[in-house]
C-alpha cells in the first residue's frame, strides 16, 4: 500500500526476540538489561497472522531480526510458514552468525532466501571487546556456511566506528574474492548508538579507494533497499553503503517494522505506529487488525531527523528491541 507520501510499503522487518547472545556496545548495555516477559512477546502464530495481513497490504519481503533471531527456538517453522504465505516473495534473516552454522541446513530446507550477517571486525580480541563475547570463531563458521549454501543471498553488515577503522579494508576485501556484498552501515543515534564515534560513508569510501583504487558504481535494485553499491577493480563481489545520517534516503523508504512485542513501527527514529499485540490480546478480528495496520502505515512519518536535537516522540528503545 501507499503511505501518505506515496511511498509503496513492501518490506516488513520482524523482530522475533529482544534476547541476544552478544552485547555489541552500540546496541545493548553490558548489564542491567530488563528482558521483555515471554507473555509480552508475539507467538509465532501471531506473527504469521500479521505477516499474512501485511502481505494483503502489499508487503512482499520479510526479514527476521532481533535481538538475535537464532536464539529463539523454533525459528525454522516460522520461516517455513512465512514462505508459504501468499504474496511473500522472500524471507531473509539478519543474524550475528554465532548459531548460524548449526541452524542453516534446516533454515535452507524451510526456504530461507538470504542472510545478512553482522560482523565489525576480523580480529578476535577486538571482536570480544566490541561484542563483549569471544565468539568470532563461531561467527566466521556461520559466514562460511552461508557462503557455501547454493542460491542463498549473503551480505555482510559492518558498522564502522572509531574502534574498527583498521578493519574496514580487510572486511571489504572479503568481497574481492567471494561472491559477497560487504555493506557499511552508518552508526545511527538510536539507543546506545551515540556512545561510539560515527564514521561517515565518505570517510569509509576514501579509505577503501586508497586501498583498492577508484570505486565503480553498480546499478541499484529498488527492492534491495537503500544500499548504494560500488565495486572495485578486480572485485568479484560488491561493497555497499547504507548511510541514514549522511545520505538520508527517507523519500524512498519502503519498510515498516514489527517489534517482538507486536508494535508496528513505521519509522526507525520515532515511536509512531500501532500496538498490534494489544489488539490481538483483546481478540480483534482480521478486519480490525487490517484497519489498524493500514492506518498506521498511511501515517508513516516523512523522515527521521538524525543529527538534529531530540524531539518529543523520539524512539526510546535500544536497537535489540527494534531489530535494526
Ligand atoms: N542480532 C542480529 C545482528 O546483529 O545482525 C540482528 C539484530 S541487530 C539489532 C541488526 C543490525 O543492527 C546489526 O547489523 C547491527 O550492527 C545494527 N545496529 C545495531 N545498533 C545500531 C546502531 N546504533 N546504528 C547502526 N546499526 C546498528
Ligand atoms: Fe545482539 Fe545484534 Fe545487538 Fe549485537 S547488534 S547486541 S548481535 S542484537
Amino acid at each position: 500500500m501507499l503511505d501518505q507520501f506515496g511511498r509503496s510499503i513492501r518490506y516488513l522487518r520482524v523482530s522475533v526476540t529482544d534476547r541476544c547472545n552478544l552485547r555489541c556496545r552500540y546496541c545493548m548495555p553490558e548489564e542491567g538489561i530488563t528482558w521483555v516477559d515471554h507473555s509480552a512477546i508475539l507467538s509465532y502464530e501471531q506473527i504469521l497472522r500479521l505477516v499474512r495481513l501485511a502481505a494483503g497490504l502489499g508487503v512482499e519481503k520479510v526479514r527476521l531480526t532481533g535481538g538475535e533471531p537464532l536464539v529463539r527456538k523454533g525459528l525454522v517453522g516460522l520461516v517455513r510458514g512465512i514462505k508459504a504465505t501468499g504474496g511473500i516473495r522472500t524471507v531473509s534473516l539478519t543474524t550475528n552468525g554465532v548459531l548460524l552454522a548449526e541452524q542453516l541446513p534446516a533454515l535452507l530446507e524451510a526456504g530461507l532466501d538470504g542472510v545478512n550477517l553482522s560482523l565489525d571486525t576480523l580480529d578476535r580480541d577486538q571482536f570480544a571487546a566490541l561484542t563483549r563475547r569471544d565468539e568470532l570463531p563461531r561467527t566466521l563458521e556461520g559466514l562460511e556456511a552461508a557462503l557455501a549454501a547454493p542460491g542463498l543471498t549473503v551480505k555482510l553488515n559492518c558498522v564502522p566506528s572509531g574502534d574498527n577503522d583498521a578493519q574496514l579494508v580487510p572486511l571489504a576485501a572479503l568481497a574481492r574474492d567471494r561472491d559477497l556484498t560487504v555493506r557499511f552501515i552508518e552508526l545511527m543515534p538510536i539507543g546506545l548508538g551515540d556512545t561510539l564515534t560515527r564514521r561517515t560513508e565518505d570517510e569509509v569510501l576514501s579509505r577503501l579507494e586508497k586501498a583498492f583504487g577508484p570505486a565503480i558504481p553498480c546499478p541499484s535494485d529498488p527492492l534491495a533497499g537503500p544500499s548504494r553499491n560500488v565495486t572495485f577493480p578486480g572485485f568479484r563481489g560488491q561493497v555497499g553503503f547504507i548511510s541514514a545520517v549522511s545520505h538520508q534516503f527517507c523519500q524512498s523508504c519502503n519498510r515498516v517494522r514489527l517489534t517482538a512485542t507486536g508494535f508496528l513501527k513505521t519509522c526507525l527514529q520515532y515511536d509512531h505506529g500501532v500496538d498490534l499485540k494489544a489488539l490481538l490480546d483483546t481478540g480483534a478480528d482480521d478486519a480490525a487488525l487490517l484497519e489498524a495496520m493500514a492506518e498506521a502505515i498511511g501515517r508513516k512519518p516523512a523522515s527521521h531527523h538524525f543529527g538534529g536535537s531530540r524531539q518529543a516522540r523520539d524512539e526510546g528503545r535500544n536497537m535489540n528491541q527494534i531489530g535494526g
